[in-house]
């Protein structure tokens, strides 16, 4: 049986939000569900939430759930009419407490942007569609230049290339959705436009008070997150390389060397990474993909990301679960083939590490191996996922359900509940026969075993070789 490494996130929205259709996304190889809050209502996430529970257990399937913040995003205010924007025009974005100075005016949601923005910079809105320039600032007011002909609709979103931006990292809409996040024991929250480690912190805080142990993924959205990568990605548990928007914030040029250079870092530092955002766009409208969303797959592949991510392509499109089994071939394909290998400088600073380091190069040296992990944290499945194992599969058990979620995320890693026995050799005889039943391990398999949670011989780390 070929076991996928790579992970699968399936945003979740109309197309897919019915139990019919969240189970079919559970059975075509969806591995993490993402709750996106620029959309989503409290009561349709909690209904949600619970549709996909439901299944996963009619189904006997794992899989993990992420609140993914909005963040502060700047947006433009509610229009009567649309601009019709022409190039070399001049258009206005005033705050939402003054009147307009000029025919073609918009509000802003954000105060501060006079104060952020300076003459000669540049703003682009709607995903980047319509640029403009600054040429006058005023308290409250900016005036710019079009510099690119366009359609301004209500609430499009801000982009400022380059321009550190005063607003706080979670606004109020954030703390109300962080309040349902931990309501709903959810096991990834989503920072969106992180701008420093302090963000991390702060979001940890609160998750803190409100007890909730999810886990934190960094969305790397502009230049200021590229220029703190490393104490950002150090202070987190996973990154999110959020081409969408980091797309807009850096030269399109760019973007390939941004999302290695993000990836790159994740593998030495040791934390997950996602791909995100256009992987299969025309995907949206047609039942396949085009070659080069193939190649963009299988390029993520390539650099080993431990997981995809799909967005539009689940939430509002024709062909959510073509888009599942396309991204499970390709990415079971792609597998096969050598990969970047950045893993190779992963920084090991403690004993730990080292003994799982000599885990899997056990693992590497044995055909057909795989990986057995009694975690109870999931640290110890964590640096073994982080040290990318060749060829061996990596089991892990863990009576936490918790814990076993939130691997739902790691590349690599096939996580389990199991409650631990007397001994540890029952333990790890239930743990073989219940992978021997479901077909993934074969009789003869050499099976490296890692634990430091097991009793009796077993309290500090301990690496064992079993046949099954
Ligand atoms: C992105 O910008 O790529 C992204 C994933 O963020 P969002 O969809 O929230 O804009």
């Amino acid at each position: 049986m070929i076991q996928r490494k790579t992970k699968i996130i399936a945003t979740v929205g109309p197309a897919t939000d019915s139990e019919e259709m969240l189970g079919k996304l559970l059975t075509a190889g969806a591995n993490v569900f993402r709750l996106n809050m620029s959309h989503a209502t409290h009561d349709w996430t909690r209904d949600v939430v619970g549709r996909i529970r439901k299944q996963k257990a009619a189904l006997g399937k794992s899989a993990a759930t992420l609140v993914d913040l909005q963040g502060p995003s700047i947006r433009t205010g509610d229009l009567d009419e649309k601009l019709e924007l022409a190039k070399g025009g001049v258009c206005e974005f005033r705050n939402a407490d003054l009147e307009p100075s000029e025919k073609l005016s918009t509000t802003t949601n954000y105060d501060g942007l006079s104060d952020d923005v300076k003459v000669g910079d540049v703003m682009l809105v709607d995903n980047g569609e319509i640029h403009f320039k600054v040429t006058r600032s005023e308290p409250g007011r900016l005036i710019c230049d079009t510099l690119t002909k366009g359609t301004m609709g209500s609430r499009r979103h801000i982009n400022l290339p380059g321009v550190r931006v005063n607003l706080p990292a979670l606004t109020k809409k954030d703390i109300c959705d962080i309040d349902l996040a931990a309501e709903l024991n959810v096991d990834f929250v989503a920072i969106s436009f992180v701008r420093d480690a302090e963000h991390i912190r702060n979001l940890r805080a609160q998750l803190e008070e409100r007890d909730s142990r999810a886990k934190i993924v960094a969305k790397i959205e502009d230049q200021e997150a590229m220029r703190n990568l490393e104490e950002i990605i150090t202070e987190t548990d996973a990154v999110m390389v959020a081409r969408g928007d980091l797309g807009i914030e850096v030269h399109i040029e760019e973007l390939p060397v941004v999302q290695r250079t993000i990836v790159r870092e994740c593998a030495r530092i040791g934390r997950k990474v996602i791909v995100a955002t256009h992987m299969l766009e025309s995907m949206i409208e047609n039942p396949t993909p085009t070659r080069a969303e193939v190649t963009d797959v299988a390029n993520a592949v390539y650099e080993q990301a431990d997981a995809v991510m799909v967005s539009g392509e689940t939430s509002v499109g024709k062909y959510p679960i073509k888009c599942i089994e396309v991204l499970d071939r390709i990415t079971k394909r792609i597998e096969q083939e050598p990969g970047a290998g950045f893993h190779k400088n992963i920084e090991l600073k403690t004993e730990k590490q080292q003994t799982v380091k000599s885990a899997v190069v056990l693992a590497n040296s044995l055909p057909d191996s795989k990986l057995l992990i009694f975690t109870a944290r999931g640290v110890l499945a964590n640096y073994t996922a982080h040290q990318r194992p060749e060829n061996a599969h990596i089991y892990a058990f863990s009576p936490d359900e918790k814990v076993v979620q939130a691997l739902n995320l790691n590349r690599s890693v096939a996580p389990h509940v199991m409650e631990f026995e007397e001994t540890p050799e029952a333990t790890i005889r239930k743990a073989i026969e219940f992978l021997m039943d479901r077909g993934e391990v074969e009789k003869g398999d050499p099976i490296v075993i890692l634990s430091d949670v097991l009793s009796g011989d077993f309290d500090t780390e301990a690496i064992l070789l079993r046949k099954a």
